[in-house]
């Protein structure tokens, strides 16, 4: 069964239209809806802003998705080759970021959970609520792990050293395209914007009135729409990662999307979200993703020793439980 989304975001601006209004940019990617709020004037028409954008989107997706057959990470995927395979520098620079993650993480975040994802239904092939076997789920374990992948430079190339892995680049792909719209804006010298794909969230600058930029974080799985927390972004990034946005319930048993790449189950926490800040769109999508899998507690340690700015919101019983790390308190605006 997929939910809607739970956790929204609201972009808080005045309620009444006013030409000095913030301009707004919307579309689809990945598999999810896109907008670009500019709080400043262009010298380009938005029209053309939209376009490249939509232009340099649609080029990330054709090598980064699992959902396109002929993309570049579907090719290295289908390969069975044990050489090296030359791959694109973008391509490049996802993945080495993605293992930086998994050794930082002792494996919490790992893009060959491919086969996994796919063996519980969350893939391409969408077929959630078919409960896998314990044989298949041994096996598509045997085909994970990112030490199995190597990468080096001159040309950028990858080794698949188990030709059976499956990379998923799902958990960090959207970060990493926020990261790329954030750039093409720098280069036309637009100085306030607030850019957002899927729920993955990147400003720079302020709002034309002056104010930063100010995210609403809505209470998981509350049916009306009650902001709980307004989180303040000065030239950073966001990422909320959701167990209530994509699973399916068999037997009363949830399963979420997010896999733990040490058991090949999907986490079963009781954890309903959690929200990273970083630099980097890329960067935070991917920790969000793994503080996920680490758990209420495992998470919050983590994040606290490594100084990463973390929200997360749990249940206990029908207690629905904040904890901050001591580096995201100052970006909370009420
Ligand atoms: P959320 O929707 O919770 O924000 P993301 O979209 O960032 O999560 O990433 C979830 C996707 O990442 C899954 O659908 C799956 O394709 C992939 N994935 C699942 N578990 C892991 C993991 N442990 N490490 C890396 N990627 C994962
Ligand atoms: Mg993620």
């Amino acid at each position: 069964m997929r939910t809607c989304l739970l956790i929204v975001f609201l972009i808080l601006c005045g309620c009444n239209s006013h030409p000095e209004d913030p301009v707004v940019i919307q579309g689809m990617t990945m598999g999810t809806n896109y907008s670009i709020t500019l709080g400043i004037q262009s010298e380009l028409s938005i029209e053309e802003i939209q376009g490249e954008i939509d232009t340099l989107l649609e080029s990330i997706n054709q090598q980064m998705s699992t959902y396109i057959e002929d993309s570049e990470l579907s090719i290295i995927n289908q390969s069975n080759s044990h050489e090296w395979l030359e791959i694109s520098p973008e391509l490049f620079k996802v993945i080495s970021s993605a293992l930086e993650i998994s050794q930082l993480t002792g494996g919490a975040f790992d893009i060959t959970v491919g086969n996994l994802v796919n063996l519980w239904g969350f893939g391409p092939d969408d077929t959630h609520s078919i409960m896998p076997d314990d044989e298949s789920i041994e096996s598509a374990m045997r085909a994970s792990g990112y030490l199995n992948i190597e990468l080096q430079t001159q040309p950028y190339a990858i080794k698949k050293l188990n030709s059976d892995i499956y990379l998923d680049l799902s958990g960090i792909a959207k970060g990493y395209a926020v990261d790329r719209v954030s750039e093409y804006l720098d280069e036309k010298y637009l100085s306030s914007y607030l850019v957002d794909i899927g729920g993955e969230i990147r400003t720079k600058g302020e709002k034309r009135n002056e104010q930063p930029w100010r995210i609403g974080i809505e209470k998981p799985l509350a049916k009306t729409r009650e902001v709980l927390r307004i989180v303040t972004l000065v030239n950073e990034a966001m990422a909320t990662s959701g167990d209530y946005r994509n699973f399916f319930v068999k037997n009363g048993i949830h399963y979420s999307h997010t896999i733990d790449p040490r058991t090949g189950y999907p986490i079963r926490y009781n954890l309903l979200s959690i929200t990273v800040l970083d630099q980097s769109a890329m960067v935070a999508d991917a920790l969000a993703t793994a503080l996920l899998v680490m758990g209420p507690e495992g998470s919050i340690t983590f994040a606290e020793n490594n100084e990463i700015p973390a929200y997360l919101i749990y249940s206990d019983g029908n207690l629905m439980i904040e904890r901050f790390t001591s580096q995201f308190i100052p970006h909370i605006n009420e």
